[in-house]
């Protein structure tokens, strides 16, 4: 197997904010696995506070040799391999991973949906993410997606929240997710701000406090009337048990978890835990986006809109219909490449 990769800056449609800073340009590292003249396709996105840059995946990848691995099947051994390799670089083993699958995918010629015995046919509605900006400007994002979405996410904890919340009630009534970012300090608080947004037609919230703070978090959990889902709280799969009686459930993303091997495990422990499955993305290309989406029947709620906020796509895959996923079923993560 022969992997190649080429940092490719994604540029945003919109300048995005969230509680800690803004920003119009993502790093992302776009990464090629060929076995036998099949080619797998693979992504590291490296938002900034996640501390990987197109430096660190580019010198990570630079040590990975697949040489030893004469067969690309060999999930467990080849993806160990790569785990063991440096501690961190969760984006960079995502890439060697989302690559490895797609591979696997094509050499067999199915979708990863079909391989693992999971369904296309299920109906969960994506949420799109309008970004913090003056009401006039959040409302004129709302209406150029009305239509196409069924649930909104928007980011809170932020001065000007509720103003962002009343302009857009003031031209939909879809349902909104809301994302605080730690952006909370005082669980108190919090549960205040939860009950507001839940007589506002919010239905879920995600990492209202900061990352460390679970204690705060199981009082919120339990007294909350929304779902509490850890994003920042939960990375890996060890995670999954340590904070299963802090939240109601997880936001699972490839880039977080080094990918679609441990994002299963993932599912699988939460699920025995009775924790909601949320499917989140970074800005990322449809390459990512369609990797986990090979995973959506498992999921309660779905934020898979990386690929939307992006002006430079290179892939075409999985499809929002009606605000609904929709996979393909072309074999492998169910992508192909429109540009360079
Ligand atoms: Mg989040």
């Amino acid at each position: 197997m022969k992997l190649s990769f080429r940092p490719y800056p994604l540029q945003l449609r919109h300048t995005f904010t969230v509680s800690i800073c803004s920003r119009s340009s993502t790093p992302d590292v776009l990464v090629e696995l060929e076995h036998d003249g099949v080619v797998g396709y693979g992504e590291a996105s490296m938002p900034p506070y996640l501390g990987e840059s197109i430096e660190s995946v580019c010198t990570f990848l630079q040590q990975v040799d697949l040489t030893p691995f004469a067969d690309p099947m060999q999930t467990e051994e080849i993806l160990s391999y790569i785990d063991h390799l440096a501690s961190g670089n969760c984006a960079a083993k995502a890439a060697v991973d989302i690559a490895l699958h797609d591979l696997q995918g094509k050499l067999l010629g199915r979708p990863l949906y079909d391989l693992w015995e999971l369904s296309a046919d299920f109906q969960l509605p994506t949420t799109y993410t309008i970004g913090i900006d003056t009401a006039e400007v959040v409302k004129q994002k709302v209406r150029e997606v009305e239509g196409r979405f069924r649930r909104l996410k928007i980011k809170v904890g932020v001065p000007g929240d509720h103003e962002l919340v009343q302009a857009i009630r003031t031209v939909t009534d879809l349902p909104l997710t809301v994302d605080a970012n730690q952006g909370w300090t005082d669980p108190k608080k919090a549960l205040d701000e939860i009950e507001w947004l839940a007589s506002q037609g919010c239905i879920m919230v995600e990492q209202p406090l900061p990352k460390q703070q679970l204690r705060e978090h199981a009082w919120l959990t339990a007294r909350s009337p929304l779902p509490i889902v850890a994003d920042e709280s939960a990375q890996r799969l060890a995670d999954v048990q340590r904070i299963a009686d802090c939240f109601s459930g997880i936001n699972i993303k490839l880039m977080k978890c080094t990918g679609l091997h441990e994002a299963r495990q993932m599912i699988q422990e939460a699920k025995r835990l009775g924790l909601k499955i949320m499917l989140g993305c970074m800005t990322e290309t449809s390459c990512a986006v369609s990797a986990v989406a090979q995973l959506a029947s498992q999921a309660d709620f779905a934020d898979l809109d990386g690929n939307l906020l992006i002006s430079n796509d290179p892939f075409e895959g999985m499809q929002i219909v009606d605000g609904y996923i929709r996979l393909n079923s072309h074999p492998g993560i169910g992508i192909r490449k429109i540009k360079n």
